[in-house]
């Protein structure tokens, strides 16, 4: 089963209406006081199946911008709120066809620009591929699932294991273009801290007890090092 698949129910549950946020995220980023109680992760009991920040009418996704709350929030993707509303025109309506790539050609891309920076594969099922590297730290992995949605899209989840902790990070919907795995390299390159030159490289060299120690929790950089902070506040 897929990891983020969520629940199939079409109407919003109790659970959902119950929820209250809290002020901060799993990983100490603060939540924009304008987002409403109920902006919860989207797959939490109770959010309707196929609703995210990523795929609402009110979600700018270059900005990451939510235009429905004051001052124009920055919302996560992966995340939802009773205010949700389909988007009027698809992403698909608005890419040009040359662009446009089936789901081998993106498993291909993506899997050639991984190899290059080290990373191993493993394909979990004809839609649903994973990538894993050894993190900087001894007892920590690093690993991008990408997961074939069908209808020209695809999502992509970040995550970190430490410890035998996983922590899934950022996530997203992407169309099938060229310009989406670019956006999802730079995603990882971003989301895990990668220079050009670890990124080219194994980070095998990286992995240290000093790196651990440089790891500023009030000012993580990157999900990898979020993740990080986030386990030892557990
Ligand atoms: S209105 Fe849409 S984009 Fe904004 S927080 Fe709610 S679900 Fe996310």
């Amino acid at each position: 089963m897929k990891f983020w698949e969520i629940l199939s129910e079409s109407k919003v549950g109790k659970a959902a209406m119950d929820y209250k946020r809290a002020n901060r995220y799993p990983d100490g980023e603060a939540i924009p006081d304008s987002l409403p109680p109920r902006y919860q992760p989207a797959n939490f009991p109770g959010v309707p199946a196929n609703q995210k920040c990523s795929n609402c009418g009110y979600y700018e996704s270059k900005s990451k911008k939510c235009d429905k709350f004051k001052g124009d929030p920055v919302v996560r993707p992966s995340y939802w709120c009773l205010k949700w509303e389909p988007k009027k025109e698809t992403v698909q309506e608005s890419i040009p066809l040359s662009s446009k790539l089936e789901w081998p050609e993106v498993v291909n891309k993506v899997s050639s620009a991984m190899k290059a920076m080290g990373w191993k594969s493993q394909r979990k099922d004809d839609g649903s591929f994973m990538f894993s590297t050894k993190g900087r730290m001894d007892d920590e992995w690093y690993f991008v699932i990408i997961d074939n949605e069908g209808e020209g899209f695809f999502t992509y989840a970040l995550g970190t294991i430490e410890e035998g902790d996983p922590y899934i990070g950022e996530q997203d919907q992407l169309p099938n273009t060229e310009a989406s795995v670019s956006e999802l390299m730079d995603a990882i390159r971003e989301g895990f801290g990668l220079d050009e030159s670890v990124s080219e490289g194994s980070l095998e060299e990286k992995w240290s007890q000093k790196y651990k120690n440089s790891i500023n929790c009030s000012n993580p950089k990157g999900f990898s090092q979020k993740a990080h902070c986030a386990g030892k506040k557990k």
